[in-house]
């Protein structure tokens, strides 16, 4: 036995049968009070008919008696106000709070299930199962994640809003050039826009030139020899931005190319990002406006100054080809930048109509590949847009692989259902 599975049983009502404390009283659960993931007692704001006194207030949950003492809740003041002690085994007496023991009134073959699940050795514990699960249920699942891998993310935006003191262009900037490297350079990406601020680069936002030596210079890309004329003219126009704005210079070896496609080198983005920001001037205002799916995506319809039309790196000529941010680029960027910007923004300003247009976008992006969608497709769940592989990642990395199935809709499905 173990406290999740009680909690699970506390929290969806399935103890049952003549229900006493101890010492004998009748115990009628009027409200079980809600999941408290905090420290403290495990359920709050409970509501429990004891004998004839109904009582309000919090539910501490253990396998044991004795656990009580065991977890030092005897010094603990936020233990004050617990009015049911439920266990699984009562075994020895602790205080004066009245103990349920419950280990005769649930259904015992749900705990069998539920072993089976948690001994699983599948790549997910229901994997064998999950094809008899109803479409509805999955779904249902499938749109829970998603808004909760949503409210991570929006989570992880206003902090760092916070950090930038409520500046919504240099967040989304910050959120931008995170996501620009893929995973490769993404941290080699955030220094540069730690070191090189939105504001500075907006004061020159008319120059696309200066744009990009400012970006490739303080990258550590312009320390370089050339006698071809677009990189002196960078290396020159850097010179002066530098010492007007004191720019910081990174060290080259930040960045990394190995086994990257060069359509992806730092270089071409450096020079996309340039382009975008000559495009469009502040960014977050543009994403704000953005009614559709299509209309967001237009930020990302930028092409690389010409130098990099035949060239991946300085000073190395290739055959010509136009360097536009592609389609996959602007989707990660759409997913993981713009997408929960616009949610933060709704739930900041309290404005639902961007937290609706943020999950509109997901279900309009395309759907990601990668290795865990792959995997759900080939046992039963396959993704037919980016909301379902976001919610499919999310459920994978935070439930079971953690195996939190009792807190999933279809964990509780098979379990409920009778389903081996
Ligand atoms: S968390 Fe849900 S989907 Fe994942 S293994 Fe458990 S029951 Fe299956």
């Amino acid at each position: 036995m173990n406290e999740r599975f009680l909690y699970y049983l506390w929290e969806n009502r399935l103890v049952y049968r003549d229900l006493r404390t101890t010492s004998q009283s009748p115990v009628e659960i009027i409200n079980p009070g809600f999941r408290n993931t905090d420290s403290g007692p495990d359920f709050l704001e409970a509501k429990i008919k004891i004998g004839e006194q109904v009582w309000a207030g919090h539910v501490e949950i253990h396998v044991k008696t004795s656990d009580w003492n065991r977890h030092g809740h005897q010094n603990d003041k936020a233990y004050n106000n617990v009015i049911l002690h439920v266990v699984f085994e009562n075994d020895t007496k602790v205080n004066d709070i009245p103990v349920l023991e419950v280990k005769d009134h649930f259904d015992a073959s749900l705990y069998c299930r539920y072993e089976k699940i948690l001994m699983s050795q599948h790549w997910i514990a229901c994997e064998r199962q999950l094809r008899q699960v109803k479409s509805l249920t999955v779904n249902t699942c499938l749109e829970r994640m998603a808004v909760e891998r949503l409210e991570q993310k929006a989570a992880f935006v206003s902090k760092l809003l916070i950090s930038n003191k409520f500046d919504w262009e240099s967040t989304f900037y910050q959120l931008l050039l995170r996501y620009f490297g893929m995973k490769v350079n993404s941290e080699a990406f955030e220094t540069l826009a730690s070191i090189l601020p939105l504001k500075i680069l907006l004061k020159h936002a008319d120059n696309l030139c200066q744009l990009e030596a400012m970006l490739l210079g303080c990258a550590g890309f312009l320390e370089i020899e050339s006698d071809e004329d677009y990189p002196m003219l960078l290396k020159r126009e850097f010179a002066v931005m530098q010492s007007k704005f004191n720019l910081l210079t990174m060290p080259i070896e930040r960045w990394k190319l190995l086994r990257m496609r060069p359509v992806n080198f730092p270089t071409i983005r450096l020079a996309q990002l340039a382009q975008m920001i000559y495009q469009n001037g502040c960014l977050f205002s543009k994403i704000k406006e953005a009614q559709t799916v299509t209309e967001a995506k237009l930020l990302f319809d930028v092409e690389a100054s010409p130098y990099w039309d035949t060239h991946y790196r300085f000073n190395v000529e290739g055959p010509f080809r136009p360097k536009h941010l592609g389609e996959s680029a602007a989707d990660v960027l759409m997913i993981n930048a713009v997408i929960p910007m616009l949610f933060c923004y709704g739930q900041f300003h309290k404005d639902p109509s961007y937290c609706e247009n943020a999950l509109r976008f997901l279900e309009e992006t395309d759907v990601e590949d990668n290795t865990i969608i792959r995997h759900f497709t080939a046992i039963g769940i396959t993704a037919n847009n980016a909301m379902q592989s976001q919610a499919l990642l999310y459920l994978y990395n935070f439930y079971c692989k953690r195996k939190r199935c009792l807190e999933c809709s279809i964990g509780n499905y098979l379990l409920r259902t009778n389903r081996d």
